[in-house]
């Protein structure tokens, strides 16, 4: 759902690819107002950019959209993904867009093509995420792997045909292929001593923080709408950028009779203390389910550095890693800096950096 004027609305349906895809529900939604729904639906009817040149997430959807639809709807859907604060690259992060633009618009009047999948639109591992990385670390345990979590990488050089390593416990691991899969400023750092063409573009990737609070109530203690979340767009005010009703949204994360709400809070309020957050999701929940009483849970959370943002110029950086990584045989890159922030790319990148070093091996 999305939120316009202390009220929740869902969604208009129809998305596709995280922006606007089909013209009657967006008409009809009452998620913005009527003069931005009118703005909106004559996106078919904005003339493609002929400019080859990258664009931001928000030039391009103000301009295809109209401001309304960019702020009530478009921009909290993608502030939390992305980090529309900076200026994100349309090309990085939703490449198809240009494309659709140029095949006559985003929008369609008419529904064609194949039924949407249905099925929940959200999965993760019953018990957790780290249920993933425990049967991973299990597998590769049982092949004989050993894995050091004790101390930090800090450095990588050459080291005769290969790379070693150096440990914040000042040792050293040497090898013959080597895999970095690092948040975005670390990788800079560790791998400068061995290239700084390689350290460079990596230092130029801007990482963003996270903040919720989690709170947890009994489901009769407030109204909460048959939804997995709602988005609170800027204009709206206030502390709160969006909610997942965890509860909801996967099974198991609240006792039966119970609720868990993740609020997340505005990046502003990064630094603020925990009371401060938990006060914050709670007043929010109070306005907008009639949260009463006491929760019977809290929990606040913060994520540090740990969302790499996609700002305009990140392609020519990714081109850099690539041609200064070409020069290093026998190294790999892996993780969310450079192709795609989310798990399945993340996970079809590791995968493509493990391929390289096997094929390196081969050779
Ligand atoms: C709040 C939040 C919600 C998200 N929700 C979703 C979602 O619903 N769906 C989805 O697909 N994605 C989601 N993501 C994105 C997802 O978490 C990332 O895509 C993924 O974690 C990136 O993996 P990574 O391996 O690149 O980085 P990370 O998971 O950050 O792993 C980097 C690792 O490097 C380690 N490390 C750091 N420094 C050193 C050092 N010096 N030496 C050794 N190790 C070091 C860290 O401890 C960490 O384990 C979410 C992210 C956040 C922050």
């Amino acid at each position: 759902m999305i939120q316009r004027d202390g009220r929740l609305h869902p969604l208009p349906a129809g998305f596709s690819g995280l922006v606007p895809g089909q013209a009657r529900p967006l008409l009809a939604t009452a998620a913005i107002p009527l003069a931005a729904r009118l703005r909106a639906v004559a996106e078919p009817l904005v003339p493609a950019r002929r400019a080859d040149a990258d664009e931001s997430l928000e030039a391009f959807a103000i301009r295809r959209f109209g401001r309304g639809a960019w702020e009530g709807l478009i921009e909290p859907l993608l502030g939390g993904l992305y980090g529309t604060e900076h200026p994100i690259s349309v090309r990085a992060t939703l490449p198809h867009l240009h494309d659709r633009e140029r095949d006559g618009g985003l929008l369609r009047w008419r529904t064609s093509g194949p039924k949407a999948a249905t099925g929940p639109a959200f999965a993760r591992p019953v018990g957790g995420m780290e249920r993933l990385v425990d049967a991973l670390a299990d597998a590769l345990r049982q092949r004989g792997v050993q894995i050091e979590m004790e101390a930090p990488v800090e450095a990588v050089e050459t080291d005769g045909a290969g790379y070693r390593a150096r440990l914040g416990d000042v040792t050293d691991r040497s090898a013959r292929t080597l895999l970095v899969a690092l948040p975005a400023p670390v990788t800079a750092r560790v791998l400068r001593p061995l290239d700084a063409d390689l350290a460079d573009p990596f230092a130029a990737i801007p990482m963003g923080d996270a903040a919720a609070a989690f709170v947890g109530f009994r489901t009769d203690a407030a109204e909460v709408p048959e939804a997995s979340g709602w988005l609170v767009p800027r204009a709206e005010g206030g502390p709160v950028q969006a909610v997942t009703m965890l509860s909801r949204k996967h099974r198991g994360t609240a006792p039966a009779g119970s609720d868990l709400a993740r609020v997340f809070l505005r990046p502003a309020l990064t630094d603020a203390s925990d009371d401060e957050l938990v006060a914050a999701a709670v007043d929010h929940l109070r306005r907008r389910v009639g949260l009463r009483g006491e929760p019977t849970f809290t929990l606040a959370h913060r994520w540090r550095a740990a969302s790499p943002r996609y700002t305009l110029g990140h392609l020519d950086r990714v081109a850099a890693v690539d041609a200064a990584t070409a020069r290093h045989p026998g190294l790999a890159l892996a993780g969310a800096a450079l192709r795609g922030i989310g798990l399945p790319d993340v996970i079809a990148g590791a995968e493509a950096a493990a391929n390289s070093l096997l094929a390196h091996f081969d050779r």
